[in-house]
């Protein structure tokens, strides 16, 4: 039995998603304690109890202790499923974390997979479907499986009601060396919302423009019907030949427009003067895929605490580390040992 301290490192609610995903991959029970120790409120919320019940779901693992608040759950895997599964998340939780636990051993099980995913799917603190669908995931099927994604409906704290489908295809995965991102093929912007006024889109627009001077109409608006929200978000894409990077602006009751925008666009500004191959976000998501590939690299900025503790948790459940390498020109190259 693998011990695991949920408090160590970043302390928040990736160490036990991470913990069920390569629990299932490597068969190894594990009990950790202290979950979400590093947070303000700790223990498990609605949407981690979410991803536990689905671990358990799509491979008749058992779970000591699941209930939302707790600290401290024992998990014991069982066999994987491939299948048809339904999770709904049942608050605005994020629906992409779930999706998060429950992919990697998906791409390891026996057969083809279709879930379909209810709760948030655009949150803060949670990669937003567009980053899943175009960032993440074609890099998942560069490694050999097959992932597509479907957005059905957007969902926004506090209301939820998103919903989207994915089909898995597993493979076996191979390694790949991300170095390079290659050309700009192309930039474009979007300002979603829904249920909110209309300049407050407008505005973040303007703001994102002053700052990248992209070409005109590359920043859009888009107006979803009133009942997804009240939501906005501020989406900001780059797509290179073998890379996209999607940058987001989070609209919340209290932050103003302008000011969100400019963080967003400052932020992709960063990325594109730089060379790096992964955003910092992109970065703690590929270890656990290039861990249970074997191998692989790619180069990042510096990472983040989340992606130290990603790392250590894999290396309690696989016995593989990674080396994160300063390089002349400032940026790290991240590979497994
Ligand atoms: P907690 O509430 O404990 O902070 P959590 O369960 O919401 O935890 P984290 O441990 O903070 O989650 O992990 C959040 C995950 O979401 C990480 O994998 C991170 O890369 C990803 N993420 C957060 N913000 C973004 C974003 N803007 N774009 C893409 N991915 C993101």
């Amino acid at each position: 039995m693998i011990t695991i301290d949920g408090s160590e490192g970043e302390g928040g609610g990736q160490v036990l998603r991470s913990s069920a995903s390569l629990s299932l991959v490597t068969g190894q029970a594990f009990q950790i304690t202290n979950i979400r120790g590093g947070r303000e409120k700790p223990g498990m919320m609605r949407q981690h109890v979410t991803a536990i019940e689905a671990a358990c779901a799509i491979s008749d693992s058992t779970c000591e202790g699941l209930e939302v608040g707790t600290s401290e759950i024992t998990f014991r895997p069982g066999t994987m499923k491939a299948g048809e599964y339904n999770f709904a998340v049942g608050s605005a939780g994020s629906a992409n974390l779930v999706l998060q636990t429950i992919l990697p051993p998906l791409l390891f099980a026996g057969g083809p997979s279709h879930i379909t995913l209810e709760g948030g799917t655009h949150n803060m603190g949670a990669p937003p479907y567009d980053f899943i669908e175009r960032a993440f995931l074609p890099l998942i099927n560069r490694m050999g499986p097959s992932v597509s994604a479907k957005l059905v409906r957007h969902g926004f704290y506090p209301r939820g009601g998103g919903k989207m489908e994915i089909d898995i295809q597993p493979a076996p995965l191979r390694r790949i060396d991300c170095l390079d991102r290659g050309e700009l093929r192309s930039v474009i912007g979007t300002a979603i919302f829904a249920g909110l006024p209309y300049d407050i889109a407008e505005r973040e627009v303007k703001t994102a423009q002053n700052v990248l001077n992209w070409e005109e109409d590359a920043i859009a608006v888009r107006q979803l019907p009133e009942d997804q929200g009240p939501g906005n978000i501020l989406l900001l894409e780059a797509e290179y030949d073998h890379v996209t990077e999607i940058v987001s602006g989070f609209g919340k009751f209290g932050i103003k427009a302008e000011r969100l925008a400019k963080t967003a666009a400052m932020r992709m500004k960063g990325y594109m003067e730089g060379q790096a191959f992964a955003g910092p976000y992109l970065a703690d998501q590929l270890l656990l895929p290039f861990a249970l590939a074997g191998g692989g690299s790619f180069t990042c900025v510096k990472p983040s605490q989340h992606a130290r503790t990603g790392a250590d948790i894999i290396a309690r459940f696989t016995g593989r580390t990674f080396a994160f390498d300063q390089q002349e020109d400032g940026h790290f190259l991240v590979s497994l040992r």
